[in-house]
This record gives structure tokens, C-alpha cells and sequence, in this order.
């Protein structure tokens, strides 16, 4: 799981990997299937790969589909009729785990636990960095695995502990003591009853929220508060990191936090690249702290101090990532936001193409500047990150050479990421990283390097200061741990150490 397995694809940007999303309804003769639908459609851009959903039939039997594929093309009208139930979970899958049987519907999610005592089914999003050393100790005791997947352990152990109890927030609990990682967690059980669990860090978003009507009371659980506002309920409040929340079609809603911190690690790649802009994480809106992630960049450029530059300068987004960090620049730098790229929205597989000929023929499939807008201007251009720094080099050339921009300063709303992410992020390693191998490389200097390497006439990181202003937390609430090399897990910084030295020693 932590390590790249084999049939993994080499992407450009990080990919989150899940999406969850859980509804019960009070009204026994109403089906939440259409509901799982909407609310999956509206995470689909937190995973791709796999759809699936799990209801709870009339009658205490739980109901599993899932399938390769995006939400509309797996739950096709027959399935959703088919289908029928007042409790379910549903799930969008990114595999970062298990890559090379991810065709086969056992890597897929919801994981539907049966035996002779027990059902649930369970989601999850995110990562369990101690799984292997859980699964060890499983084997040993005599349990069978049909995957090598996280999600398995972490239903074993869920259904191992439930032998024990029936007292789920308990069962949660002593889980929640085992499993080393990040994970937001939905759990059906064949009661009807949802459980929503957030790992103690809070890695994952996770949040809550109700639509009630006069017919019946209807209750949701998602990865992001999108997916509640796009089934026209209301949001509630976040789960919070540590919190087991019981959501029950007969009692409401019960909550019980079960390890209290100080200290939260909420991923900042969540405000700056991965989620959507009209969610909002842990009371902070996304498309507003991408808006003063833009602004803060341009207070403290100092490209806008020369006059040359700013008479010819316009500002451009790189589509579609880019956005929202560019209308903040330009509002805060009062200069022009134009877009300059056009993107090609039926080229799906781009940064995916292997060897660098074809990923320069992808980019120029993908993208081509718009030459009467960047033709001898000064682009400010807005990114949200450079990984490879790959595509970032081939955009920067196109805009020059084919659009004749006459100069291209390229801004980037995340600081520079020097270490890859264990905690359930598609990142690539941290060799292939152009900030990490740069920074071991050359030192202080290894961003104007980066520069020279990616080719824009002046290149400008947002600070780790800047951004958890702009995110509006602090260095104790978020996960930094790609933008610094300290890992919030004990399990991982281990891991992060063995690389570290792995790539000196290549260096
Ligand atoms: S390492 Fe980076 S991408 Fe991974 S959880 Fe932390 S902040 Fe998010």
C-alpha cells in the first residue's frame, strides 16, 4: 500500500482516493437509492474508478452493487430501482491500494462483511499505515484475506472486535485504538443503523446534514458538504476528528467523541487542490481559501513593483486547477484575469501516458493558448502545485512559443512539495518529485533551479505561513507533512525515513 505497486499509474497531479457518502431515512416505504446516486455524482471527482452502494432491504438484509466505472455509468436507472431500500452507503473509488486486482469487485467498496454472526457493510476513505502488521497478527490467528487491500484488515478487525459485542460505537472504538492512519469511515449495519467515524487527526473530511419534511426525516453523511447541498439538504456540522457519530432512521442523530486531541492534522491539499469549491471543511470554505490563497501571493510578489511588467501583465489560470487561486490574485494584484488555455474537456487521459514524447503531444491534445490573448504579454500564471513538474514545463513553453506570450511568471498556491504522502494520496515518490529531488540535489538553491528547469522568467512558491493564513488554521490543525517531511503518523515517519535515506544514497 505504501509502496507504488505494480500497474499503478504515473499521474501528474495527486489524486484523492475515496469518496463516502451514507443516507437513512425515518420513512420505511421511501428509498434513498436516487439519493446515493446525486450524492455520489457530486464527489465523483474524489475517485473514478469504482462505484458502488450497499441498502438495507425491508426485512434487516443488506443489498451490495458495485462496478468499474464512473456513478452514471453503474447505477443505471434499473440498478437504482432494483435497488430499494430507506438505509444506504455508497462509495467512489481512486485505488491507491491493491492496484493490480483493481478490476476485481473485491477491491471495490462498500466492503460487505457477512459470516454466520454478523453484517455491516463499511467505507472508508483513506489510508491504514500500520494495516500490514494488523494483518499479520489476523493471519496468525487464523483469518482468510481474499485481498491485499487496507479496507479487508480494517472489516476483519471491525468484524473480529463485533464477535466480542454488539455495542457498535465500542466495536469502533477499540478499532479505532488498533488502526494507525486516516481514515473517515462509514459503517451500515444490518439494523439500519449508520455509524460515521473520523480518524483522531482528522485527515479526511467528513461531515453531516438533514433534510426533514413534513412526509419524513431524512439523514446524510458524505465526504464533503457538496454532495448534502446538491440532494437540497442542509449541512449540520463536521464529524470531528475522533468523533464516532450514530445516525439511526428511528432515534436521529447520537454522537460520541472518543479520543479528544489538541491536535488535528486536516490535509491542506484538500482547500488547495482536491476538493470541491462549493464545499466546506471543518468551517472553512474552499473556493474562499483558494480566493486569499490567490491574494496572498500577490501581496507579497514583487513582479508587481516593476511598472514594465505590470502595464503588459494579465492574469491566467491553468484550466481548470488554477481558477480559483487566479481571480484572487488578480483582485488582490488589480490586473486582468483572462483565460489564456484552452482546454480540451474530451481528452480524459492525459497525464497518464508514459515517456516524455507522449506526454508533451498530451499536453498539446490538452491544452492550446489562446493566442490573441497571451501574444506578447506578461502571463501571471496560477497553478495549484508542481508535482514532476512535467506538465507545468510543457505549459510554460506552449504559451511562449505557440501563443507569444513575451514573458510567462509562474505562481503556485501551494508551497513546494518535497516529500510524498502516506496517508492515503496517489503521490509519486519522492524522486520523482522535482522539489524533493531539487532540495537534495541543490540545496538553497534548488528553487531557482526549478526555474530554470520548468522555464518561466520568474517563479514565485506560496509560503507555509501564507498558506495556513489563507486556510485560516494553524501549523497544530493541519497535515503540512508533504510540505516539510514531518509525519503526523509514528508508522509513517518511519517509513518516511527509510525513503529519505534511499534517495541519498541515489542522489
Ligand atoms: S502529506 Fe500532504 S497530501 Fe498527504 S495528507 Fe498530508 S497534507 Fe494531505
Amino acid at each position: 500500500m505504501l509502496l507504488k505497486k505494480k500497474g499503478q499509474k504515473m499521474r501528474e497531479k495527486p489524486r484523492e482516493n475515496c469518496a463516502i457518502f451514507g443516507v437513512t431515512c425515518d420513512d420505511l416505504g421511501y428509498s434513498v437509492s436516487k439519493l446515493l446516486y446525486q450524492g455520489l455524482i457530486a464527489l465523483q471527482h474524489r475517485g473514478q474508478e469504482s462505484t458502488g452502494i450497499s441498502i438495507l432491504k425491508t426485512g434487516g438484509k443488506i443489498f451490495t452493487y458495485k462496478k468499474n466505472g464512473l456513478v452514471s455509468k453503474v447505477l443505471e436507472d434499473k440498478i437504482i430501482s432494483q435497488y430499494w431500500g430507506n438505509v444506504g452507503i455508497g462509495h467512489n473509488r481512486y485505488a491507491t491500494t491493491g492496484a493490480v486486482g483493481y478490476k476485481s469487485t473485491d477491491y471495490m467498496q462498500p466492503f460487505h462483511f457477512k459470516n454466520n454472526e454478523i453484517e455491516f457493510s463499511m467505507a472508508f476513505n483513506g489510508t491504514i499505515a500500520n494495516f500490514d502488521e494488523i494483518k499479520k497478527n489476523m493471519d496468525n490467528m487464523g483469518r482468510v484475506f481474499i485481498t491485499d487491500t487496507d479496507t479487508e484488515v480494517m472489516a476483519q478487525l471491525i468484524g473480529s472486535i463485533a464477535l466480542g459485542t454488539e455495542d457498535w460505537p465500542e466495536i469502533l472504538r477499540l478499532a479505532s485504538r488498533i488502526l494507525d492512519g486516516s481514515y473517515s469511515l462509514i459503517l451500515m449495519t444490518a439494523d439500519g443503523d449508520i455509524y460515521a467515524m473520523r480518524d483522531p487527526l482528522g485527515f479526511k473530511p467528513l461531515c453531516i446534514g438533514e433534510l426533514k419534511s413534513e412526509q419524513r426525516n431524512i439523514y446524510f453523511v458524505a465526504s464533503e458538504s457538496c454532495a448534502i447541498d446538491v440532494v437540497g439538504g442542509k449541512l449540520l456540522r463536521d464529524v470531528k476528528p475522533g468523533e464516532i457519530v450514530h445516525l439511526s432512521h428511528q432515534k436521529d442523530i447520537h454522537s460520541e467523541l472518543i479520543i479528544k486531541t489538541n491536535k488535528t492534522a486536516i490535509c491542506q491539499f484538500e482547500y488547495v487542490y482536491f476538493a470541491r469549491p462549493d464545499s466546506v471543511i471543518d468551517g472553512v470554505s474552499v473556493a474562499e481559501a483558494r480566493l486569499r490563497l490567490g491574494m496572498h501571493l500577490a501581496k507579497n510578489d514583487p513582479i508587481l513593483n516593476n511598472h514594465e511588467i505590470r502595464e503588459n501583465a494579465i492574469v491566467v489560470p491553468v484550466p481548470d486547477s488554477g481558477r480559483g487561486v487566479a481571480v484572487g490574485y488578480a483582485k488582490e494584484a488589480n490586473l486582468p484575469y483572462e483565460e489564456g488555455l484552452m482546454k480540451n474537456r474530451y481528452v480524459h487521459r492525459t497525464f497518464i501516458m508514459p515517456g516524455q514524447l507522449k506526454r508533451k503531444i498530451a499536453v498539446k491534445e490538452k491544452l492550446n493558448p489562446i493566442k490573441n490573448v497571451v501574444n506578447g504579454k506578461d502571463i501571471i500564471l496560477l497553478d495549484d502545485s508542481i508535482v514532476r513538474g512535467t506538465t507545468t514545463q510543457q505549459i510554460v513553453s506552449l504559451l511562449k512559443e505557440k501563443g507569444g506570450a513575451k514573458r510567462v511568471h509562474l505562481r503556485i498556491s501551494c508551497p513546494p512539495i518535497i516529500s510524498p504522502c502516506y496517508m492515503g494520496i496517489d503521490f509519486p515518490t519522492k524522486n520523482e518529485l522535482i522539489a524533493g529531488r531539487f532540495r537534495n540535489l541543490y540545496g538553497e538553491k534548488y528553487l531557482e533551479e526549478i526555474q530554470k528547469k520548468i522555464g518561466p522568467d520568474t517563479l514565485l512558491y506560496q509560503t507555509i505561513d501564507g498558506l495556513t493564513n489563507a486556510i485560516g488554521k494553524n501549523k497544530n490543525q493541519l497535515c503540512l507533512a508533504c510540505l516539510t517531511g514531518n509525519y503526523p503518523l509514528k508508522s509513517v515517519q518511519k517509513l518516511a525515513e527509510l525513503e529519505k535515506s534511499i534517495v541519498k544514497s541515489r542522489a
